[in-house]
């Protein structure tokens, strides 16, 4: 170490969405005028067992804070570094105010930072390894797990401890079967669920990075991103195969990504510590996409799954560059109406769905706001084509075609009258105003006001009034009551709609259904006369 033989390469890692380089992890090399160039194996167990490895870490984190120190005067792009620890510098001194005396010193950011800690570091005394984890998340660095799956402790481990991130140990990629590739998409999909992220080790192909981004595996390393290199090197090998560093302030953005559960049944209403029937968990199986969506009116797929791009397919569209183009067209309907949806999903946080006709197929989309940054936002995205399955079935029955029966309405909402609170199960129409926050008969007389035309009015608010629908319902002879109303839609012109109740299911529940027509042409001409 004084003869400055120890040496600090950095290996770039990558962010596997976007295919930038989002950190490096930084490791020593013993560069001996004699031996030539020494791995830590040569060294490390040596240095650990004379109980002075703590130098050595130390003498690595001291060198990465000056090659950042030098960086960050020269305004460069700064990847996250992480580094690692060993359980012995612990015990032979305070690594803690180490750390965090050398960041200081530099004048560095401490976001930059993580630490790795192997399992074998864990296997010490259990309330000590707490503090030290601890003390890390308390300075405000995050911690990573180090070679998950290569020891006996880790699913207890990974219980009793927070870590930010689970470095999958490379052993799973080393025989890339398919055995291999199950317990790598298990361990994703429960790190998810747990709320902690991962990160692959030892990707040396093309096909490995691919299967780690379609099953939502956060990050890769290995040979085939780059290999350890001194730092320069390093910069100049992402440079030469124009591997771009991930800038800063988007990288709490693609943390929040990568917290989706690409896995999960339910992706749109799962939340960390959700419960999830095992019985539905069919990987892969529904058609998800994440959008993201500029400030400026820009779109773009960071990721669509096979199920997701043969949804599309099956109405006739290509791929989603077709949708981002079609997208560019601000001024078409299909433009719009999607940009509406966007923007009501950005509105309510919550998700949001929209039922559709295209290519003479039942459509159904949803959309959740999931992660923002300065300038632009991410949306998790379903789209089902629900008449897909008509096709393979080819049966003759109500069930079949009660699909497209939906598509002569408009709207549908079940109000239950035991709460006075309505909810949306059924829309075409875009109408950015109805977000049942409110009873119902609140939201249904702000909507006469607004949109209903004003000779309609107090037959409307009459007609739709939840509080009298139910005596109306029992006297009808038929098993619902309906009414034309002109109310204005989304282009600002009045049409002609016929508005529905019904009971839904048994009338004990006290649930209607308030269903919005269009009245075809032929129709319109007798009531106007
Ligand atoms: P690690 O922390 O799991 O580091 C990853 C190791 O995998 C590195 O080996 C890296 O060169 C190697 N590697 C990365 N990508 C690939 C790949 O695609 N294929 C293959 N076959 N190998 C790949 P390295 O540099 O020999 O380090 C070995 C271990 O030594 C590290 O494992 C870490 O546990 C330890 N180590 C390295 N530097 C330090 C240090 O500064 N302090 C301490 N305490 N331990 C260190
Ligand atoms: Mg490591
Ligand atoms: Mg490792």
């Amino acid at each position: 170490m004084e003869a400055g033989c120890i040496k600090v390469y950095y290996q770039p890692v990558m962010r596997t969405l976007t295919g930038e380089i989002c950190g490096m992890e930084a490791l020593a090399r013993w560069d001996d005028p004699e031996y030539g160039l020494l791995p830590p194996i040569a060294f490390i167990p040596v240095l650990e067992e004379a109980h002075l490895i703590h130098k050595l870490d130390m003498c690595i984190i001291q060198q990465i804070c000056e090659e950042y120190a030098i960086r960050e005067k020269r305004h460069e792009e700064l990847a996250t570094v992480s580094f690692n620890l060993s359980r012995m510098d612990f015990q032979y001194c305070d690594i803690h105010s180490f750390i965090d005396e050398t960041i200081r010193a530099n004048r560095l950011p401490r976001d930059i930072f993580r630490v790795e800690i192997t399992e074998s570091t864990m296997e010490d005394d259990e309330k000590r390894m707490h503090d030290v984890i601890d003390r890390f998340w308390d300075s405000g660095l995050r911690v990573w797990m180090d070679d998950f799956g290569s020891g006996y402790s880790s699913l207890n481990v990974l219980k009793d401890y927070h870590f930010d991130t689970l470095k999958i140990d490379m052993v799973f990629m080393r025989d890339f079967d398919v055995r291999s590739r199950e317990i790598i998409t298990s361990v994703v999909d429960m790190s998810k669920r747990i709320g902690v992220h991962t990160l692959a080790e030892g990707v040396e192909t093309e096909e490995q990075l691919a299967f780690l981004r379609s099953i939502g595996c956060e990050k890769a390393q290995g040979y085939y991103i780059g290999k350890p290199m001194p730092y320069e090197a390093c910069i100049a090998h992402l440079a030469k195969n124009d591997l771009k560093i991930e800038a800063r302030e988007k990288k709490q953005y693609y943390h929040d990504i990568g917290t989706i559960n690409l896995m999960s049944p339910t992706p749109m209403f799962f939340q960390e510590g959700d419960e999830v029937d095992g019985e539905e968990a069919l990987a892969g199986q529904i058609p998800l996409a994440i959008l993201e969506v500029t400030d400026d009116g820009h779109i773009q797929y960071l990721f669509a799954n096979d199920s997701y791009i043969r949804m599309l397919n099956s109405v006739g569209i290509e791929g989603t560059e077709e949708i981002e183009a079609a997208y560019e067209k601000t001024n078409t309907p299909f433009a719009q109406r999607f940009g509406q949806m966007i923007q009501r999903a950005r509105q309510t946080g919550e998700t949001e769905t929209v039922n559709f006709v295209r290519s003479g197929r039942h459509c159904f989309a949803q959309m959740r706001r999931v992660a923002g940054y300065p300038g632009g936002a991410a949306y998790l995205c379903i789209f089902q084509n629900l008449s897909l399955g008509v096709e393979a079935g080819k049966e003759d029955t109500l069930a079949t075609f009660a699909n497209d029966l939906f598509t002569l309405y408009d709207e549908i909402e079940l109000i239950d009258l035991n709460t006075g609170f309505s909810k949306n199960i059924y829309r075409t129409t875009q109408n950015l105003d109805t977000y049942n926050k409110r009873p119902a008969r609140e939201e249904l007389w702000d909507f006469a006001e607004r949109q209903v035309y004003p000779e309609d009015r107090e037959k409307y608010k009459e007609f739709m009034d939840p509080y009298t629908v139910e005596k109306r319902l029992d006297e009808s002879i038929a098993p619902f009551i309906s009414m034309p109303f002109r109310i204005m839609g989304a282009d600002g012109i009045y049409a002609w709609k016929l508005q529905i109740y019904l009971y839904a299911g048994d009338k004990k529940d006290r649930r209607v259904l308030a269903c919005t027509r269009r009245i075809d042409r032929n129709n319109l001409q007798l009531l106007k006369k």
